[in-house]
């Protein structure tokens, strides 16, 4: 069995991964295949891209012992905050990552794709802070459901274009992202938002998250004397916070890897996102990966309360460890998602982002023994969310 779930072997994990791209991209994809690797390991990004997470995105987060939930769950309980850093989500350990690069390689323009708007955000702020010009792909339909993060790109100076094909959300916009770099290749950077895309992007997002691992070896050898815990729990939408959560440990077989997809109103309702469940090998925005699909490969539209899990395809990384049994994936459906979040709230005082309530509500799927450390990714915080919250308001006390 190949032991190197994180490193993909000429752009492949196991089956999947590669770069199916149109011809007309082969230069500029060719290119960052060749650049990324000398760049992120050259010791001047090393030092730029470590100081700007440390003093302006706020790492490392913190490893925060949750006590009362560690009570309800029969486990010893630790939080990953990613919700605490700048902008309010993982995606800025990525978006500052593809600046510095994009920067390094000589580019002017960034472009980029947004769901729930997160990304879009993240990239936004990382061109104003090294002032590149940004462009950002949303659907109309998220657009008109993330008003918020719109006004938010716009005031950071970013041009945030509408993109109206299709069910006009993610899947949409990425497409529209990549037809964009197709007519400007060679001044564009694209910086895409999670462990998709192309080879390179996969490995090249899981190493700007990989430090969510890194940095969860020190604190946990801190807190409770080894390095390792015996379970991870991450939400999974394109896998890039899964993928930094489990990093450094996807060659331990001692380390448990859960992740929670979003399942929507149920796997088999046709109103779903559970891609690792419900997904079938095929190619979609530059990669072989599971793929929500018609028997003659339409793609088919994934539903979710959540808009940052709602895609229809998996990073390649992921789809092979989930066809290698490596991880055990759950979907959650949107009620138990809402339902854990509010748990969550009321339990420890912390709002989630509903992508991260996804993973919280896998604790009550999983058994537990009471001295097993369990580490679960809080990817962001709630407070774009608090209206969709409300519209479920719930008694779950
Ligand atoms: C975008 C997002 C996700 C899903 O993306 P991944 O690449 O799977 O991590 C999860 N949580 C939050 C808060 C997000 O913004």
């Amino acid at each position: 069995m190949r032991h190197n779930y994180s490193n993909p072997d000429h752009g492949f994990y196991g089956e999947f991964g590669g770069a199916y791209i149109p011809e007309i991209l082969h230069r500029c994809v060719s290119e960052l295949q060749d650049a990324y690797l000398p760049i992120i390991e050259s010791d001047d990004f090393k030092r730029e891209y470590r100081s700007l997470l440390r003093d302006y995105v706020g790492r490392p987060s913190p490893l925060y012992f949750a006590r009362r939930m560690s009570e309800k769950y029969g486990c010893r309980l630790y939080l990953k905050r990613e919700d605490l850093n700048h902008t309010g989500a993982h995606k800025i350990n990525n978006a500052i990552g593809q600046a510095l690069i994009a920067r390094r390689m000589g580019k002017t323009h960034v472009i980029a794709e947004t769901g729930a708007g997160q990304h879009g955000v993240a990239t936004a702020t990382a061109c104003a802070l090294l002032g590149m010009d940004c462009k950002v792909f949303m659907g109309q339909t998220d657009i008109e459901r993330q008003r918020q993060n719109v006004e938010r790109m716009r005031m950071l100076g970013a041009e945030v274009c509408p993109v109206t094909t299709g069910n006009m959300t993610l899947s949409d916009a990425c497409s529209e992202a990549i037809r964009y770099w197709c007519s400007h290749p060679s001044d564009t950077y694209y910086a895409v938002g999670s462990t998709m895309g192309p080879h390179p992007y996969p490995d090249l997002v899981a190493r700007m998250q990989s430090v969510i691992s890194e940095e969860l070896k020190w604190q946990l050898r801190e807190k409770e004397g080894r390095d390792s815990p015996d379970c991870l729990i991450a939400c999974i939408g394109g896998g890039s916070n899964a993928a930094g959560t489990i990093y450094h440990y996807a060659d331990d077989d001692r380390v448990r890897i859960i992740l929670a997809e979003a399942g929507g109103s149920g796997i088999d309702s046709g109103h779903t996102a559970a891609t690792l469940h419900r997904g079938t090998p095929g190619i979609l925005h530059g990669a072989r990966m599971l793929v929500m699909q018609t028997g003659d490969g339409q793609i088919e539209e994934a539903f979710s309360v959540s808009a940052g899990l709602d895609y229809p395809g998996v990073g390649p990384m992921h789809c092979n460890m989930a066809a290698c049994g490596r991880s055990e994936v759950y979907a959650v459906n949107d009620d138990e998602a809402i339902r854990a979040g509010y748990e969550l709230t009321r339990l420890e005082g912390i709002i989630p982002a509903i992508e991260s309530a996804h993973a919280v509500a896998v604790l009550g799927k999983v058994g537990f023994k009471a001295d097993d450390v369990v580490v679960l990714t809080l990817s962001g915080r709630g407070d774009k969310d608090v209206e969709t919250y409300l519209k479920y308001r719930m008694d779950v006390l």
